[in-house]
């Protein structure tokens, strides 16, 4: 250790070391260029949630570029010259959250539409989760396939900031899918665009091309519909998903699925599905289906918020209301006599909710937050999925279960392989928060500052530009 006595503090080097971080403390000429890059952030002194289970007090983060590169204890680490230090005493640290379930581009600022799904306003969608502390949010089947793929390319050069975007190939009878209004402008953009977003399944043999097709666009993901819309809708004929489902195996390309039944979902798992995009957690959710979930090793999104909300006046909850112009608020408001400050819970429906969500943890079954935001107007984004934390605690979860459904079990399932965690090698993708929320986990809203990709988010930047 040549450079042992250039150490201002000669502590146990007893943390993780990636090869990045060894070449950081130990080599002065890389050190000294990731000084004039201003690179390396060490985050002091925090609370760590790490994402797996896990907590560390008195933690510092070690973030060379948009890598974290060390964790450990305070007393553990080897402090590197000329780094950013920011000392986070009292403050908690959790990974970045994952949404697994919205629709992106159709919620734009002030109305709902497809005349709002440009590439501008999905930039801002992308950014609002970001404010909201979200590291990447999975779009359910709804987008215009070019423009979405020119998006993710533009991401990755690192063009456009926010939310990490990832997107599926809607799949459902001809000229059918998302409930009834959003059908209709999801089938008008497709027409003002040219660009493919619900593909129309008729038989087998078109239903394989069709997943042969999305393949070579390069979409990693299918979402299908299994939903009658309550008889206003044709619903997706098992052979038809069985088609799709042993196609999209044979290109490793999972198949997430929106289903209206928790009746369809033996057969479903049967088929080879890998998630549910809707729990349809209540009566017809018993021990059999959640052992069954768990045996196919297949994911359950909840998605419980989308019912409850809209009955809510969220448009007085100052959390929304700093991010939404003043007529959006008004709409989501008492004022608007369709909603309540603190609108009362059905206790017998509550009653087969828990009994449902008890089932899904007892069977250990793989449960990921999705807010189905942008699905219908006044869902908005990020926002939802705080919301949907809480509602997972009501329901039966720790803390420490809720966050870990919102951050490492989504970036697992959506391939996510640098998200989730606050580990090393891992991306820098983080939110600081004021208040601890394995205390209360409404204490997720308490957000001090978002990191994504080892970029401070400029949330103040973001709500001072809401007026424009
Ligand atoms: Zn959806």
């Amino acid at each position: 250790m040549p450079r042992i006595n250039r150490q201002r503090n000669k502590i146990r080097l007893l943390f993780e070391l990636s090869m990045a971080s060894i070449l950081l403390v130990f080599t002065p000429a890389l050190h000294a260029q990731n000084a004039v890059d201003g690179a390396a952030l060490l985050l002091q002194n925090a609370r760590l949630i790490v994402g797996d289970g896990t907590v560390l007090e008195g933690a510092s983060i070690l973030v060379n570029g948009d890598t974290i590169t060390a964790v450990a204890s305070a007393d553990e680490i080897t402090i590197p010259e000329n780094v950013s230090i920011v000392d986070l005493t009292g403050k908690t640290i959790i990974p970045a959250l994952i949404d697994a379930h919205a629709h992106l581009g159709y919620a734009g600022r002030f109305n709902w539409g497809a005349e709002n799904y440009t590439r501008e306003n999905l930039i801002d969608n992308l950014q609002r989760y970001a404010y909201f502390g979200f590291a990447a949010v999975f779009s359910a089947g709804s987008d215009p396939d070019e423009l979405a793929l020119e998006i993710q390319t533009a991401q990755r050069s690192g063009e456009i900031t926010g939310a990490r975007f990832l997107f599926a190939a809607g799949m459902a009878p001809p000229a059918q899918g998302p409930n009834n209004q959003f059908l209709v402008h999801a089938l008008r953009l497709a027409e003002v665009t040219g660009m493919t977003i619900l593909r129309g399944l008729e038989d087998p043999q078109q239903a394989r091309a069709a997943v042969r097709e999305v393949a070579a666009k390069g979409i990693p993901f299918i979402k299908l519909w299994v939903d009658d819309r309550n008889g206003t809708q044709q619903k997706l004929e098992p052979a038809l998903y069985r088609a799709v489902i042993a196609a999209a195996m044979a290109n490793e390309i999972p198949v997430f699925v929106h289903q209206q039944y928790a009746e369809d979902m033996p057969e479903l798992l049967d088929a080879g599905v890998q998630g549910f995009l809707h729990g349809r957690l209540g009566s017809a959710f018993g021990a059999d289906i959640a052992l069954a979930v768990k045996q196919a090793n297949a994911f359950v999104v909840p998605n419980l918020g989308l019912a409850e909300l809209r009955r809510e006046a969220i448009g007085e909850d100052p959390f929304l209301r700093q991010v939404i112009p003043p007529p959006v608020a008004e709409r989501l408001s008492t004022s608007s006599g369709q909603r309540q400050l603190h609108p009362p819970l059905d206790p017998a429906r509550e009653r087969e909710l828990r009994e449902s969500f008890a089932h899904l943890i007892a069977a250990e079954v793989d449960i990921l937050l999705g807010t189905d935001a942008g699905a219908i107007p006044g869902h908005p984004f990020g926002y939802t999925g705080h919301r949907e934390l809480e509602i997972f605690v009501r329901l039966g979860m720790t803390p420490m279960q809720a966050l870990i459904a919102a951050t490492s079990k989504p970036a697992q399932r959506l391939g996510l392989e640098d998200l989730g965690l606050l580990k090393v090698g891992f991306s820098a993708d983080l939110v600081i928060l004021d208040a601890n929320p394995l205390d209360d986990i409404r204490n997720t809203r308490s957000i001090y500052q978002v990191y994504l990709r080892g970029k401070l988010v400029d949330r103040e930047a973001f709500i001072s530009n809401l007026a424009n």
